[in-house]
């Protein structure tokens, strides 16, 4: 995507990056942030402390691409150090809560450009909040899609591999793996096109087409009498 432009002065805007995990939703941030830099416009580059695998100072895509950040814990933290900023980028939206809402609407409701990328969908696919809402205030929606590792389709799914039931375990290649709608609802079942499927399969998610159908009792139709 090529950024949008200013076209009145003391206009902001909201733009959100979502996707599956390891779509390249850091890694567009990144370039756009770096872009922005190199245009000697203030950036100011925030990501929730929750998230402090790759160090609190700094966002790192999976493909190692870096830039210096600042970790806030809550939404409006970033009001704080975002005064003197014309340009704010925020990574892992999904982990501020409700409030980044109201954040980025004051931010660019002064003028300032606002890029938030996060998970659009928990591990059960479900939306993440506030990633919804946002992007129904932004102005520009971007969706990356990853590569699903199972078959190669595009993957828009974060698959948790270790049975975890908190909606938030912070984690990478160890705990998600990027798959695709069917890949994902296969479960432990799922197999690469050319791989005999696994031994038991799983007890884990099971697509509804597969599932045993109860079996069902035969009632005598109305009006017709059991003989005997
Ligand atoms: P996100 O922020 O969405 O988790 P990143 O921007 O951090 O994604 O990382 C994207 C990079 O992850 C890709 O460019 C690629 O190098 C790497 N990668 C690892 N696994 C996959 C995958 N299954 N599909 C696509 N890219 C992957
Ligand atoms: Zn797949």
């Amino acid at each position: 995507m090529t950024e949008p432009t200013q076209a009145f002065v003391n206009s902001g805007w909201i733009e959100v990056i979502v996707g599956s995990m390891y779509s390249g939703k850091t890694e567009e941030l990144i370039r756009r942030l770096r872009r922005a830099q190199i245009a000697r416009q203030r950036v100011a580059i925030f990501k929730p402390s929750i998230d402090d695998r790759f160090g609190r100072d700094q966002l790192v895509s999976h493909s190692e691409l870096r830039i210096p950040s600042r970790a806030v814990k809550t939404a409006k933290d970033v009001l704080r150090y975002a005064h003197e900023a014309q340009v704010i980028g925020i990574d892992e939206g999904q982990f501020l809560g409700p409030d980044l809402v109201k954040v980025c609407e004051r931010l660019a409701r002064r003028g300032k450009r606002v890029i938030v990328a996060g998970l659009d969908q928990d591990y059960l696919g479900k939306p993440f909040e506030p990633m919804p809402q946002l992007l129904a205030i932004a102005e520009y929606i971007t969706k990356t899609l990853a590569i699903c590792v199972v078959c190669g389709n595009p993957a828009n799914r974060s698959y948790r591999k270790k049975r975890r039931t908190a909606r938030v375990v912070v984690g990478g290649a160890d705990l998600y793996e990027a798959r695709c709608r069917r890949c994902y609802e296969l479960g432990r079942r799922a197999v690469a096109p050319d791989e005999p499927p696994p031994p038991g399969g799983s007890d884990e998610v099971v697509p509804v087409a597969a599932r045993p159908r109860p079996a069902r009792r035969r009632r005598p139709r109305r009006g017709v009498r059991k003989a005997g």
